[in-house]
């Protein structure tokens, strides 16, 4: 199978070429040729399958320059049982123990924080470090790779996880001094592993952003770095090897609805996913199109809601404020993704892909006509729910369920509840919980009304992890328990223009 940029279908490439580069020469994102279609007897198949089988299946579909007994040791690899330990079992509709569905009143709930950073991006991130490294194999290329990542919070664990001690690969993570949670820092600050670097970048998280983007821009440094046989990558979610993992899950939550008897083989559903850079939700939509039987996709945002608008009107706009929630992984402006959902409901008419991006480029904004809005929202329904609504579903599932949900999971509630509402549409939602509670203990404690007064001394985040779990009783899970007697490994500050020095003196050793 070949994949073709968004911006040039005449940039034809193999899988493994697609994963190496992440991003087309051209700026273009890579996407299948053609999308492999499930029948009802491969939908079949799948529901008998565990887990793992199932990312065989789907995996092999779109790997053809990979062996079967390569993407078969990955899959066992990536989600094996010390990296999900069983889920806690009682609500669960299967026991899919990466992916369970969980069922909460009439709420299905797919919760995909069971990996080792409590985040839906170990789901991708345990993947893609396999197939990169794989790739580099198939090309006959002899650097190694390097990745570099300017991360906001989740993204920077759940890499330095997938990446540490993967061969021929090294993991470098910038984040702002002032700009991730406490707990979050204190993540990453401990991670483990011989390839693997973390760096606190004075200023906010632009300024660790535009440091990185520096780098990769800087061909003086990239020169030296192949010099010594290393080549820049990154590990964003524009990177078909992280893509295409997360088709897999919504395949798997289909099937154990089927298995557990909740639906009937065939019968669509819907799912509501708490949206930012618009790739978990894309995933969605592809596996809708191999023909998993989804009804409706809910994008559900929060006060940076773009995509709102977007899917509504039809008009991209950037140009406008930015907010910081408590939903901060959904905190963006620019979705890179939507490009991907464009080439395909524009009928992959590269041309008008290039012309969008070019007039976002250049006037921050694009408009596109009505019948192409008509086709997009064929498939998406799209709102969002501002800060007091997010924390009022958090203090509503948790009073009349039980069931504790992180900021980001409770965006994606108030806007099902809104399509709910608004339409007639009796289908079920699956709601995709994309954080563990225990990850954003402040805003949980708040919403639950637990927090400690304003006139209380300031609460560390180990200490709020404690408080959260005297709260509500909900155990604190593995990886966040373990932060308590975690040792630092990486400390200190650097300035935005120490990085590229930063860079080299991490790339010669070893
Ligand atoms: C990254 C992230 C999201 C947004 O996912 P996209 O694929 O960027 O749309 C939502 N919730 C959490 C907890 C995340 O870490």
């Amino acid at each position: 199978m070949y994949y073709i940029s968004t911006r040039n279908r005449a940039m034809r490439v193999r899988a493994h070429e697609a994963i190496l580069q992440g991003l087309a020469p051209d700026g273009g994102l890579f996407v299948p040729e053609r999308f492999p279609e499930l029948d009802t007897e491969d939908l079949k198949r799948l529901c008998a399958m565990d887990f793992v089988d199932r990312v065989r299946f789907i995996l092999s579909l779109y790997l053809d320059d990979f062996s079967a007994d390569e993407i078969s040791g990955f899959a066992a690899d990536a989600y094996s049982p010390s990296k999900f330990p069983a889920a806690n079992g009682e609500r669960e509709v299967a026991p899919t123990r990466q992916a369970p569905v969980s069922k909460v009143g009439n709420e299905y709930f797919l919760e995909l924080w069971h990996g080792p950073t409590c985040a839906f991006k170990d789901m991708a991130l345990q993947m893609l470090p396999r197939l990169l490294s794989a790739s580099l194999e198939k090309s006959g290329r002899r650097s190694n790779v390097l990745i570099l990542t300017a991360t906001s919070g989740d993204t920077g664990k759940a890499a330095l996880e997938g990446f540490k001690d993967v061969e021929r690969t090294k993991i470098m993570v910038f984040y702002p001094a002032q700009g991730v949670s406490e707990i979050q820092a204190l993540q990453m600050i401990s991670q483990d592993g011989g390839n693997v670097f973390v760096q606190a970048v004075k200023g906010n998280f632009d300024d660790a952003q535009s440091g990185v983007k520096r780098i990769f821009t800087d061909t003086r440094l990239n020169a030296e770095l192949d010099a010594i046989g290393w080549t820049l990558s990154s590990a964003n979610s524009i990177n078909w090897g992280r893509l295409l993992p997360q088709i897999v899950y919504y395949v798997s939550a289909y099937c154990d609805l089927v298995s557990g008897g909740e639906i009937e083989p065939g019968a669509p559903v819907n799912f509501c996913v708490p949206t930012g850079n618009f790739g978990n939700i894309l995933a969605a939509c592809y596996a809708r199109k191999m023909g998993l039987p989804v009804g409706k996709l809910i994008c559900a945002s929060n006060d940076n809601n773009i995509l709102t608008n977007f899917i509504r009107e039809g008009v991209y706009d950037t140009k406008r404020d930015f907010y910081c929630t408590i939903s901060p992984s959904m905190d963006i402006l620019i979705s890179s993704n939507l490009e991907r959902l464009l080439f395909d409901v524009l009928g992959e008419d590269d041309a008008a892909v290039r012309s969008y991006m070019k007039e976002l480029a250049e006037s921050g904004a694009y408009r596109i006509p009505e019948s192409v809005l008509h086709d997009i929202q064929e498939i998406l329904w799209a709102d969002f729910s501002t800060e007091e609504e997010t924390r009022e579903s958090i203090r509503q599932v948790w009073s009349q369920h039980g069931y504790l949900i992180d900021p980001h999971t409770a965006v994606a509630v108030n806007v099902s509840g809104k399509y709910k509402a608004r339409t007639n549409d009796s289908t079920p939602n699956v709601i995709v919980s994309t954080a563990n509670p225990y990850k954003f203990c402040e805003a949980v404690l708040d919403a639950i009304g637990g927090k400690p007064g304003p006139e209380s001394r300031n609460y560390s985040g180990i200490e709020l992890i404690d408080l959260l779990h005297e709260v509500t009783g909900v155990p604190i899970p593995g990886p966040i328990a373990m932060l308590k007697n975690s040792r630092v490994r990486f400390s200190g500050e650097i300035s935005k223009d120490e990085m590229p020095e930063c860079v080299m003196d991490f790339a010669h050793k070893m």
